[in-house]
């Protein structure tokens, strides 16, 4: 084991920063310290075009003045209240908002702060309202083994990926995984005739293997995210619903990433269980909530879940909460940033750009060095043959000026839904260039 060695680097120039996910010994950082439309600038004036949404979060883009003067005028009113006690006009404003973009049954919303509090919450909630109706025994969650639901202990547990959970156990009991729709052999890049995604009869049997009548709720990202960009084959989300009513099971959907038009629909779910007239019994959702203006996340339910915790036997609410869940500042950004999605007709925008993109990016398949692009909407991965050619790639579009981020091998190319079509032929233009350039054999 070798520790960092921090004495040769002058008091001064320290980052006393303990930045996340990332190694100590990365020596260069931008500071970024301003910012417009779908461009960030460091601190020597550079400009980057950012095809990354922040963490897919700047949706509407950079220092819009409807969402600053939104956030000012708010803060200079009452900045926030504890939701506990009172209700707080946006607070209610934004609540009604969320119902109002939803189906019917999804009226009521919990907030907090991140997707990770989302997740705990959502969880808490399916197990109390199995508990509610008699069913003590309904505790054991069940997600995606590639999916990611957060960085906190109970959305761990909810992976299978190693890279975000070894370690941090013991991990709490009642977590059980489902396969990942994507064919394993093309996971693995291993040369293959056919490819076998798994769908409904493997996730049966893993809910029968598990025991149904252990079960509380599956929860799932209508497109997988972080996890690499896994765009479930159509029906498939449909079919889980299916299986789910089955079984008594409820459906938790994840829209942190997706939700607000990423995917070019206003929620991921949409695509696939809004045709047949479906719909999850609860979603969470954060960063586009706010466009990434101020922490903020959701959890909306249906009415009768909401409705049943009147009969909580310690309460007769939920045992739940957060000093700032629902902050009125950040609750006002939301407002200012739904308006913009919808007046902007962001939704279809994100259709259109994401086809484009999509579009330039594919003959890159081509490529040695890539393995797949793939996505839905402005939710674009560009899997490379391995985690340090995509990272290679990062740094070189990077000084270029194009920000992209790379999860794992996968390069996901997310920019904010306002960015246009010149902004997008000229970061696609980049990627290309970037990943054309690398060493023969590679690229
Ligand atoms: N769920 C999904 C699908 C996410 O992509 C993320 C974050 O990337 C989270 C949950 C966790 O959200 P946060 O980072 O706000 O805790």
């Amino acid at each position: 084991m070798t520790a960092l060695d921090l004495s040769s680097a002058s008091s001064g120039a320290r980052d006393r920063i303990w930045h996340p996910w990332s190694p100590i010994q990365q020596a260069q950082r931008l500071t970024l310290t301003s910012s417009r439309g779908c461009y960030v600038r460091d601190d020597d004036g550079r400009s980057y075009l950012d095809l990354r949404a922040g963490t897919l979060n700047a949706t509407v883009g950079y220092s819009h003045p409807a969402v600053v003067e939104a956030i000012r005028d708010q803060a200079s009113r009452l900045m926030t209240w504890d939701l506990a006690e009172v209700s707080t006009p946006p607070a209610r404003e934004l609540a009604d908002r969320i119902a109002g973009l939803l189906p019917e049954p999804l009226e009521y919303t919990l907030f907090c702060n991140s997707g990770s509090e989302a997740t705990e919450a959502a969880l808490k909630i399916a197990r109390m309202w199995h508990r509610i109706h008699g069913r003590p025994g309904r505790t054991v969650v069940m997600s995606f083994a590639d999916g990611y639901h957060g960085a906190t202990t109970a959305a761990i547990a909810a992976t299978a990926a190693p890279f975000r959970r070894d370690g941090a156990g013991p991990l709490p009991a009642g977590y059980a995984h489902l396969a990942t729709p994507r064919c394993p052999s093309c996971a693995s890049g291993e040369e293959h005739d056919g490819c076998m995604v798994p769908g409904a009869a493997e996730w049966e049997a893993q809910i029968l293997a598990a025991g149904p009548e252990t079960i509380a709720a599956v929860l799932v990202e209508p497109v997988l995210s972080v996890g690499g960009v896994i765009v479930p084959p159509p029906g498939e989300l449909a079919s889980l619903r299916t299986l789910c009513d089955r079984h008594g099971i409820l459906l938790i959907a994840d829209e942190v990433a997706t939700g607000f038009g990423r995917t070019g629909r206003m929620f991921g779910f949409e695509h696939d269980l809004g045709p047949a007239g479906m719909a999850p019994d609860i979603i969470t959702t954060a960063k586009g909530l706010t466009g990434g203006y101020a922490p903020l996340a959701a959890v909306t339910v249906r009415t009768d879940i909401y409705a049943d915790f009147a009969c909580d036997p310690l309460l007769g609410g939920l045992r739940h909460g957060h000093t700032t869940g629902g902050h009125a500042t950040a609750c006002a950004a939301a407002l200012a940033v739904l308006d913009i999605v919808e007046h902007d007709k962001l939704v279809p925008a994100a259709a259109s750009r994401g086809t484009q993109l999509l579009e330039a990016l594919a003959p890159l398949k081509q490529r040695p060095s890539v393995r797949d692009v793939r996505g839905l909407g402005l939710l674009i991965g560009v899997e490379m043959a391995s985690m340090e050619l995509a990272a290679g790639v990062a740094q070189a579009v990077q000084e270029k000026g194009v920000l992209i981020r790379a999860f794992g091998p996968v390069l996901t190319v997310a920019p904010p839904l306002i960015i246009s079509e010149q902004e997008a032929e000229d970061g696609a233009r980049t990627l290309a260039h970037a990943i054309r350039a690398l060493p023969s054999g590679e690229g």
